[in-house]
């Protein structure tokens, strides 16, 4: 037998070519495509405007591979966490973010990660394979019906920071995103889109001439090499003078402020010392600071930082004119959090 085909790997252009192979109008290409991806259809017979004899050929060649929501779980604050079964059973999760005035999806990019950043649960998976561009769209497309059940109002926001790190499944994550924003997908906004990556200096320059439109968040946790090398290893591979030069190259280009992400924990940043690197890294790129509380993953290697390490950090980045937000976690007792992915359900 011959093994079937995603479909919806195909482009609007080579389901056009499909049909015209097979007999049929180029035009019957363009309703297939519209129902595979705004209209979001599961089977082939749900594509009502096809003939019966269109939707068996459709059958036998070709594969829907749809994500299935294995498990849902919702906190006291609203958050909601999917374990996500992919075609080929291996699990992914993604998460519902909710606020007064929006809901953000959280959206994995790869089974597992392969990058072994020591506060983070997703890194204890093995790094199982990318994502396929249509399995982050439908992550989102699950998470906002959710957002329209439970919170009445459809998703506003999308950020890449599940599990797996974007850049390292680039072209699988810009075709979901240029789904998730045309007009025959969801017609989101690339502003309300956010990629955050770990800082790979190539892929973010590839970013930059590529011309995106979305927003880029980094994960920088210590502006000192021998403290972020020591949490995250990319770090000794691309240090963060290199890493600075790609994200100045972004600006330049794209004109998009960065957003960095930066937990502190006891220990091991939390002196003025490790301040100071931060505003002197980020008056080199227009920047500005999520301050993240830390999720705790397993016996206390890393404990978030005392407030006053916290005060200090707002105060003196503030008193840089630096803009600074600290971010209360979300969905914590059911490990929604950031950095708590790790596919745990009980
Ligand atoms: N690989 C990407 C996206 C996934 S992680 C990246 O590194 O940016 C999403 C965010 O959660 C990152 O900023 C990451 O550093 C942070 N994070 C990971 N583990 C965490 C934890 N235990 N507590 C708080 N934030 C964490």
């Amino acid at each position: 037998m011959i093994k079937k085909q995603d479909i919806r790997a195909l482009t609007k252009e080579e389901l056009r070519s499909f049909f015209v192979e097979n007999g049929d109008k180029a035009f019957r290409g363009n309703q297939v495509y519209e129902w595979l991806w705004s209209k979001v259809a599961y089977t082939f017979d749900d594509m009502t405007n096809l003939s019966k004899t269109t939707r068996t050929m459709l059958d036998e060649n070709f594969v829907i591979n749809h994500i299935e929501v294995d498990q849902m779980q919702r906190s006291n604050d609203g958050t909601i966490k999917n374990a996500i079964k992919l075609h080929d059973s291996l699990i992914v999760e993604s998460v519902l973010i909710p606020t007064e005035t929006r809901t953000t999806a959280c959206v994995s990019s790869q089974v597992g990660c392969s990058l072994d950043c020591n506060f983070c649960a997703t890194a204890r998976l093995k790094r199982m394979r990318n994502l396929n561009p249509d399995e982050i769209y439908d992550q989102v497309v699950a998470i906002d019906k959710q957002s329209r059940l439970y919170h009445h109002h459809k998703l506003s926001n999308i950020v890449f920071m599940g599990m797996g790190e974007p850049l390292l499944n680039y072209k699988n994550v810009l075709a979901s995103i240029e789904k998730i924003t045309s007009d025959e997908g969801l017609g989101m906004s690339p502003k309300r889109i956010t990629l955050s990556t770990v800082g790979i200096p190539k892929m973010i320059k590839k970013l930059a001439d590529d011309e995106v439109k979305f927003n880029l968040a980094v994960s920088l946790h210590s502006a000192i090499d021998d403290v972020r090398s020591k949490m995250m290893p990319i770090n000794e591979k691309s240090n963060l003078a290199e890493l600075l030069e790609s994200l100045q190259y972004w600006y330049l280009k794209t004109k998009k402020i960065i957003t960095f992400e930066y937990v502190v924990w006891k220990g091991i940043n939390d002196t003025q010392k490790d301040v100071n690197a931060l505003v002197d890294y980020c008056k080199q790129v227009p920047s500005k600071v999520n301050i993240i509380e830390y999720n705790a993953i397993d016996d206390g290697e890393f404990q978030q930082a005392a407030p006053e390490a916290i005060d200090m950090y707002v105060h003196t980045l503030e008193s840089n004119r630096i803009v600074v937000n600290v971010r209360r976690s979300r969905g914590k007792d059911i490990d929604a959090a950031c950095g708590q992915l790790a596919n745990k359900t009980s």
